[in-house]
C-alpha cells in the first residue's frame, strides 16, 4: 500500500526495531513508548482497521496473539502481565491506519484507558 507508513516499515524503507518476523506479521518497537515494553505488531498484508476485517482476511489476528504472547515470554513480562490492544477510529485514537496490536507492559497499567 503506497503511503503508508507501516507498509514502509515492513519493506525496510523505514528503519525500525524489529522483535519478530514470520512470513505473515512483523513486529517492532513504538517510537513513542507508553511503557517499559511497548511493541507494534502487525499484518504483513495491508488491512486499514478492525472495520476493514472479514472472513477472508481476519485468520492473521489469531496468530498475531499467538506471537504476542511469544514476545511477552521472550520480554520478560509473561508473569507480570501485559495488554494487548488495538485502537479503531478516531474515538480510538488510531493515528495510523494499517492494523496493528500494542503489546504494552513492564509497568502497572491503568484500566480504564482515558
Ligand atoms: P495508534 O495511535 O494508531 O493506535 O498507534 C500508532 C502507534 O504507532 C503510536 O503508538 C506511534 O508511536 C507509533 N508510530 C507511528 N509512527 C511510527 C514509526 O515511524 N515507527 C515506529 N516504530 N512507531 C511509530
Ligand atoms: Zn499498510
Amino acid at each position: 500500500m503506497d503511503n503508508c507508513i507501516f507498509c514502509s516499515i515492513i519493506q525496510g524503507k523505514i528503519p525500525s526495531q524489529k522483535v519478530y518476523e514470520d512470513d505473515q506479521i512483523f513486529a517492532f518497537k513504538d517510537i513513542n513508548p507508553e511503557a517499559p515494553v511497548h511493541v507494534l505488531i502487525i499484518p504483513k498484508k495491508h488491512i486499514a482497521s478492525i472495520n476493514e476485517l472479514d472472513e477472508d482476511n481476519s485468520q492473521v489476528i489469531g496468530h498475531i496473539y499467538g506471537a504476542a504472547k511469544k514476545i511477552a515470554k521472550e520480554l520478560g513480562i509473561a508473569e507480570s502481565g501485559y495488554r494487548v490492544v488495538a485502537n479503531c477510529g478516531s474515538d480510538a485514537g488510531q493515528t495510523v491506519f494499517h492494523i496493528h496490536f500494542h503489546l504494552l507492559g513492564g509497568r502497572s497499567l491503568n484500566w480504564p484507558p482515558g
